[in-house]
């Protein structure tokens, strides 16, 4: 039941690099990245495409059932935008990426995004919004909100998150 090695959630607003970080966090650990966008595409875990929204609707339920295998086992890094549906027992670490407005302004305009959903995603970073779902959703000792601005802040990340996993014990 117990598993020998750690899951950790890596969450954040739209282009806090959630995904840049997971992959490279997934190699210094050789854990098992999950990108959850992806994997709702891939296995059709969704119920339709969101016109407005330009996004699958997501089946909450289809996600879990697909994950609680490979979570029960351990080793792995999930990377998504929201963070309030998955189980809480699933998770030792939950990662809040944060960016400076204007840096994810910027970084959101090159991802083409258009002027509603750039407002929208940058609004949802000051307000704080995934920091607060995380909080709402995990235990307080299990969230770390982590600052994303530059290179630098993200190779300090994978170095302080990588030594949390060689130091992890299960309790
Ligand atoms: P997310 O998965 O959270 O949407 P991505 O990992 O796709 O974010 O990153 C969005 C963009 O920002 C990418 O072009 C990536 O190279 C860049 N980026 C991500 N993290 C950083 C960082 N810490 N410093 C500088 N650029 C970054
Ligand atoms: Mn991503």
């Amino acid at each position: 039941m117990k598993r020998k090695r750690p899951n950790i959630l890596v969450t954040g607003t739209p282009g806090t690099g959630k995904t840049t970080m997971s992959t490279a966090l997934a190699e210094s650990t050789q854990f098992r990245h999950i990108n959850v966008g992806d994997l709702v595409k891939d296995k059709n875990l969704h119920d339709g495409w969101d016109d407005q929204l330009h996004c699958f609707i997501l089946n909450e339920d289809l996600v879990c059932d697909e994950l609680e295998d490979v979570m029960e086992e351990g080793g792995n890094i999930v990377d998504h935008h929201g963070c309030d549906f998955f189980p809480e027992r699933w998770f030792d670490c939950v990662v809040v990426l944060q960016t400076d407005n204007t840096v994810l302004y910027d970084r959101l305009s090159n991802r083409g995004y258009n002027e509603t959903k750039l407002s929208n995603n940058v609004e949802c970073e000051i307000f704080q919004v995934i920091l607060e779902e995380a909080k709402e959703s995990y235990p307080e000792d299990r969230v770390v909100a982590l600052k994303s601005d530059t290179i630098e802040d993200m190779s300090r990340n994978i170095t302080t998150l990588t030594d949390w996993v060689r130091n992890w014990h299960s309790a």
